[in-house]
């Protein structure tokens, strides 16, 4: 057996990077990774902008605001600048986002000042300099916007947006196969023979996969025989798969046919974790190119391997630079029941209380039981020496949510 972070370091080592780079339009770049960071086309803002409703003037003239007041010549508006020249002792009605005309250095938010007639006063001494955004405040003209290997969320997509870019490059997304394997699957909704049960992978991970950067092909079952398993796994890779990520049949069953013969293939880099749930998840490469993702056959297991291992893996295969999960610290409403030897990741709940998170542990951990997978909010990560823990003690959860 070998532990998580022994096999993720495996994992690492044995993706391949990504190859195949595309154009994208903004429009379907979210969620995407970035390949290049692309350069702004002009700066931002493009011009120096006010950055308040008020009046636009020079600095110099200032002190007649006290006295004669500074004459209104025009307006500048959001879109509709005004241009002139500005003659001495006057100013112009601005409003936020229209361009400062040129000569002016400083923006009077109107709330400062008095207005009679066609000019303007103010009482108290103003300081001049204020409320312009100078052009090329936000991001100069040619600068590199984000990293490659980033993720792009709508926080980006805005950026790129607002510094006049149309498209982005990134990489081609992974295309994913997914396999469930086993006799006694049935079709989702279909009626159950005596001793079938309904297939929970078919619908658990292409929806688990819809958060990661890939490309789903579709999914495919097997019946638990090598010819069977053979023919599938054959069409999957004629699909295009870069990836397969199968449920089932790696334990040590005489059904589970599709670990014996990853072995017997030489595709098998490591299989049995010292990870519970999740003992049998199997990895290797097929055909020197393609990751293949053995995931155990019990639901829970699956999620877990899955959360754990093959979706960060998608993310690497993807072109992703990973940043470290999210893992936080809370104390146990309740006593948790653990046998030392293998990592433990206990379904259940937690809550932010005044004195930080409150965590507690499912009293079922099965990994048949769906439905305390369904109602967690997180992951206790328990380490592999632990055993029982007392209520109180300090653990460590990865929210799901
Ligand atoms: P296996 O790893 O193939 O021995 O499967 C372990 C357990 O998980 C057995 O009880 C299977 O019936 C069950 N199982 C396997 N695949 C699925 C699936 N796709 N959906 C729900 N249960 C499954
Ligand atoms: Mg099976």
């Amino acid at each position: 057996m070998i532990e998580l972070d022994d096999a993720w370091a495996q994992l690492k080592a044995t993706l391949p990077a990504p190859q195949a780079e595309e154009c994208l339009p903004l429009s379907a770049a979210l969620g995407r990774i970035l390949s290049e960071a692309p350069r702004a086309s002009h700066a931002v803002p493009p011009f120096p902008a006010s950055a308040m409703d008020g009046y636009a003037c020079r600095a110099v003239e200032l002190a007649a605001l006290g006295e004669e007041g500074l004459a209104v010549v025009g307006t500048a508006w959001a879109g509709k600048p005004w241009t002139e020249a500005l003659p001495p002792g006057s100013c112009v009605r601005i409003f936020t986002g229209a361009p400062v005309p040129s000569g002016c250095d400083s923006v009077l938010p109107q709330e400062e000042l008095g207005r009679e007639g066609d000019r303007i006063f103010a009482e108290a001494t103003l300081e001049g300099g204020r409320y312009v955004r100078p052009a090329g405040g936000d991001v100069g003209e040619g600068q590199p916007l984000g990293q490659p290997g980033i993720a792009l969320h709508a926080r980006h997509l805005g950026l790129f947006a607002a510094a006049g870019l149309e498209a982005v490059r990134c990489w081609r997304r992974p295309r994913v196969a997914v396999l469930s394997t086993g006799d006694e699957l049935a079709e989702p909704g279909a009626p159950l023979a005596w001793g079938q049960i309904h297939d929970a992978s078919q619908a658990l991970l292409p929806a688990a996969l819809t958060d990661l950067p890939v490309e789903v092909l579709g999914c495919w079952h097997s019946r638990d025989n090598t010819t069977a398993l053979e023919r599938t796994l054959g069409e999957m890779l004629e699909a295009g798969a870069d990836a397969l990520i199968s449920t089932g049949g790696v334990s040590v069953g005489d059904a589970d046919v599709l670990r014996p013969w990853l072995e017997q293939r030489g595709a098998l880099t490591f299989h049995r974790l010292a990870l519970k749930p999740g003992r049998p998840f199997s990895f290797g490469m097929l055909q020197g190119q393609r990751a293949f993702f053995g995931l155990p056959g019990n639901p829970v297991s699956a999620f877990a391997t899955f959360h754990l291992l093959v979706a960060p893996a998608l993310r690497v295969l993807a072109g992703e630079t990973l940043t470290p999960t999210l893992r936080l610290r809370g104390r146990l409403a309740k006593a948790v029941k653990k046998a030392p030897g293998r990592r433990d990741f206990q379904r259940g709940v937690f809550t932010a209380t005044a004195q930080g998170f409150s965590v507690e542990a499912f009293n079922a951990q099965d990994s048949h039981l769906l439905s305390g997978l369904a109602e967690a909010n997180c992951l206790l990560d328990l380490p592999l020496p632990e055993g029982d823990l007392p209520a109180g003690a300090e653990v460590t959860f990865l929210p799901l949510t």
